[in-house]
Parts: C-alpha cells; structure tokens; sequence
C-alpha cells in the first residue's frame, strides 16, 4: 500500500527499518529535528546533527529507495536554557537551503515553561522570514490541552497561514481545537501512550478525515516504524474502502507536504 511516513526519526532506527518500510509501500519518510535521546551539550552537537539530517540520512534511506526529508530546529526540551536555544537558532539560516528542507519543526512546548515559549516565537519569526511551513509538537498527557492553547495564541498573534502549520500529537481532546481553527492536525500511533491505531480512528471518525494525517514517530523510545501501515490494515477491517484509506495515508500528508517547495516525490 502506497503510504508517506510525515515524521519519523529514523536517525534513531536500523535499516532493517528501512527495509520494511519500503517494502510496506512508503513513498517518503519526513523527519523533524528533535530530541536525540541525549542532551546536546554544545551548539556543535547540533550543527552534526543538523549534517545528520540533511545529508547523512537522505543517503541511507536512498538506499531503500525512499526519498527522505527533514525538517529544522531545536526542539522544547532542549530550549530550556534560552541563551544556548539562541545560539542553536543562529545556525539553521545555514541549512534552511539544503534541498531537502521541509521547514522549521518540530517546535513547540514541552513543560510550558516561559522560555519554551520565548523560543517557540523566535522560531515562528524565522519561519515567517524565509517563508517556511511549521511543524508543532504538543506537550504529553496532562500538558497538553493548556500547551495546545499557548500555541494556538501564539501562532495567532504570529499573524500567519494556519494551513501551512501541522499542530501533531493530537489527542481526542486537542483535535478539535486545531483543526477549527485552521491549522492541520497530526496524530502519534504507538503502541501504549498516545493514539493506539483504533483510537486514532476513532478520532477520524469524530474529527472527520480532512486536514489531518498520521505518523508512527519512529523514535529512540518504545514506537513501531509500521503503526501508520497496521493502522490502515484496521480501517480495511472497519470496512473503509482503499480509497478513503489512501487519502488519509498518502493524499493527506502529501497535501500538506506539498505547501513546502522541496518536497516533490512524482
Ligand atoms: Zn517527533
């Protein structure tokens, strides 16, 4: 089946990884900066990573005939020390023009804390001034309906094109927030926390099925590189023809995608 990973953090993965993915149908992995697992301790650390994502990946993930992309910043939880989350912004006007940039993300809130916050709108400026779509994470479990609503504000005093910001890790309680008031919508499968595959389901049946997409996070912690596949193998078991099961795993994402002027996969 014909599906595109939008965040997935594959640095973090093998390449038996890969290899099922590709095999699975994935037509494109999209890969926001995040967390490595560790803290970074120098503003270095990320510009390696930064290399990592932009020209290290790609290249491993060409192997599978898998078109990679990525997307840039400092994540919230790294943030905490404004002065160093500053010097780290000072470096992505240096990769913005890579060819596989998709955009600033995923940035967001974390504990929503102030500084969090700070720079959450110093990279929302950037992204206004080199004309970048946004990728957003939400804090986790009980943070989350307040960060969602911190965002939102700031993203609205930013005065810009909510359809180019994805807000992810949408819970049953968040979704409706985002998506009515024009931003799109992401939603984290994993195997225990977040959004099982039948409650993300569950959500596209409450929530509707436009503006909204779904990914496996594919990350250093607990999380199944092939949720979003297994996901739609439950739809067909729900009776959703492979038309409406495409559209959401494929046509969705690449909707979104296609808002940024690198991403091309025809
Ligand atoms: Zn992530």
């Amino acid at each position: 089946m014909k599906y595109i990973e939008p965040h997935g953090h594959m640095v973090s993965r093998t390449t038996d990884d890969y290899q099922k993915m590709a095999m699975a149908g994935c037509e494109a992995i999209c890969e926001p900066a995040f967390w490595a697992g560790y803290d970074r301790a120098s503003v270095q650390g990320f510009y390696d990573y930064f290399r990592q994502l932009t020209e290290y990946e790609p290249a491993r993930a060409a192997k599978y005939g898998i078109p990679h992309f990525c997307w840039l910043c400092i994540n919230p939880k790294e943030s905490e020390d404004a002065g160093f989350a500053r010097e780290v912004l000072s470096i992505i006007p240096d990769f913005i023009d890579k060819p596989t940039v998709l955009g600033i993300g995923e940035i967001g809130l974390n504990k929503n804390t102030k500084s969090e916050l700070a720079i959450f709108e110093e990279h929302v400026e950037i992204a206004k001034k080199f004309d970048q779509p946004i990728l957003i994470h939400t804090p986790h479990l009980e943070d989350k309906l307040k960060g969602t609503k911190l965002i939102i504000d700031a993203l609205k005093n930013a005065n810009l094109d909510h359809s180019r910001v994805v807000i992810d890790h949408v819970e049953e309680h968040t979704a409706g927030l985002v998506l009515d008031n024009g931003f799109w919508a992401g939603m984290t499968l994993y195997p225990e926390s977040k959004c099982t595959p039948a409650r993300a389901i569950d959500i596209l049946e409450n929530f509707g099925m436009e503006n909204i997409w779904m990914n496996s996070a594919c990350d250093w912690g607990h999380s199944d590189p092939l949720a979003v596949v297994k996901t739609a193998l439950e739809m067909g078991k729900r009776h959703y023809n492979k038309e409406t099961i495409e559209r959401v795993v494929y046509g969705n994402p690449k909707s979104f995608l296609q808002q940024c002027p690198n991403f091309n996969i025809d």
